[in-house]
C-alpha cells in the first residue's frame, strides 16, 4: 500500500513570541520614576524619551547601568511594579481566545545574582495583569526559542530576528524610531497585523518554513 502523502499545513495553533519589556511592560517609565530616586532628583529632570542604556538621565557607563537595575530589581521590585502597556491584556487575551499559542521570551536575567527575584516578579507581574501565556522563557538568542510571529521593541533583536527569516512584528516607542515594517503604534495595530499574518500563513503554508513530505 502506498503511503499517505502528508498534508504540508501549518500548524493551527500559530505560536507568538512576545517580548516583555516595551511591549507587555513600560520598563522606562517605571524606571525613570526609580531612576529619579536613584540620583535623588526630580522625575521631570529626567526625559521620557530615551535610547538604550539610559544616557540620557546621566548613566553613562555599563557598571552604572547594573548598578541602578540591581537597586530596581532587589529593593524597587521593577518587575512588580512597572504598569502594563495599554491594550496588552485585552488583545492578547483575544488572541489566545483565538487559538494562537503565547509564549512570552525575555531577557531579563542578563545581570547576575539577583535571578529568583526577576523571575519571581515577573510571574506575580504577568498573573496580576491578567496576562494569558503557556510558555514562560527567559533568553537571550530569542530565535533559539521558535515562534511563528515574534512582537519585540528592541531594535538589534528585530534586527537579528528578521535577518534571519522571522516575521517580527515592531512595537513602536522612542527607542527604535529607525526600524522598518511590520511595526505598529498600538497593540490594535499588532492585533491586525497579526491576524493579516495569520491568513496569510494559511493561504501559503509553504511560508511557514515547512519541508513538503
Ligand atoms: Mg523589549
Amino acid at each position: 500500500m502506498k503511503p499517505k502523502k502528508k498534508l504540508n499545513l501549518p500548524n493551527p495553533n500559530l505560536v507568538i513570541g512576545v517580548d516583555l519589556d516595551g511591549v507587555c511592560a513600560d520598563f522606562y517609565g517605571r524606571m525613570r520614576e526609580i531612576a529619579a530616586e536613584w540620583f535623588e532628583t526630580s522625575l521631570d529632570k529626567l526625559p521620557t524619551k530615551v535610547t538604550y542604556g539610559l544616557s540620557e538621565w546621566g548613566v553613562d557607563t555599563k557598571e552604572q547601568y547594573e548598578s541602578l537595575h540591581r537597586f530596581a530589581v532587589t529593593q524597587r521590585d521593577l518587575f512588580r511594579t512597572l504598569k502594563m502597556i495599554p491594550g496588552a491584556r485585552k488583545y492578547l487575551r483575544k488572541l489566545s481566545d483565538e487559538g494562537f499559542r503565547i509564549r512570552i521570551i525575555t531577557h531579563r536575567l542578563f545581570i547576575q545574582f539577583f535571578h529568583a527575584a526577576a523571575v519571581q516578579q515577573t510571574i506575580e507581574w504577568l498573573d496580576n495583569n491578567g496576562i494569558p501565556y503557556w510558555d514562560l522563557c527567559f533568553m537571550k538568542d530569542k530565535d533559539q526559542v521558535g515562534a511563528d510571529i515574534y512582537i519585540e521593541d528592541s531594535p538589534d533583536n528585530i534586527a537579528k530576528l528578521r535577518k534571519d527569516g522571522h516575521f517580527t512584528i515592531c512595537l513602536g516607542n522612542s527607542t527604535n524610531i529607525e526600524v522598518g515594517q511590520p511595526k505598529a503604534k498600538s497593540w490594535n495595530g499588532i492585533y491586525q497585523i497579526v491576524k493579516r499574518r495569520k491568513k496569510l500563513i494559511f493561504l501559503k503554508p509553504s511560508i511557514t518554513g515547512v519541508e513538503q513530505n
